[in-house]
């Protein structure tokens, strides 16, 4: 089976503002839509999802368990598409520092092409 480091991690859930085009969580207009209670409004475009918009320790209210122990995503059907955009370094055999950096914040160790 193939491991994926993502599975259980989370600190790029609980390290970034993680914002979207509105429509995204709207009903009847987004496939799969954010769900209500999980953003925030954020400009006349923009939202975000809850808790990431903090200054201070920000961090996904979709986000459950333990960063780098069990974290998961609650709504990973309905993820906002930075969510889905985003890359974890070497996932695609590239370093990618915004997945380290999230990572260095919660003290954790980049990860490594031999992860994957
Ligand atoms: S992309 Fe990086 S920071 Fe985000 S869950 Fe995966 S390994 Fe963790
Ligand atoms: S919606 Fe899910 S994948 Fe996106 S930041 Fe929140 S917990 Fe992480």
């Amino acid at each position: 089976m193939l491991k994926n480091p993502c599975v259980s991690c989370g600190a790029c859930c609980a390290h970034f503002r993680v914002q979207f085009y509105w429509r995204e969580a709207n009903q009847g207009e987004s496939e799969h839509p954010v769900p209500a209670h999980l953003f925030e409004e954020l400009t006349p475009q923009h939202r975000c999802m809850k808790g990431t918009g903090k200054k201070h320790r920000p961090k996904c209210e979709g986000l459950k368990g333990r960063i780098g122990k069990d974290a998961c995503c609650s709504i990973y059907l309905n993820r906002p598409t930075p969510c889905r955009a985003f890359t974890a370094s070497y996932a695609d055999g590239v370093k990618h520092t915004r997945c380290d950096d999230a990572r260095a914040a919660h003290g954790l160790l980049p990860l490594k092409l031999s992860d994957w």
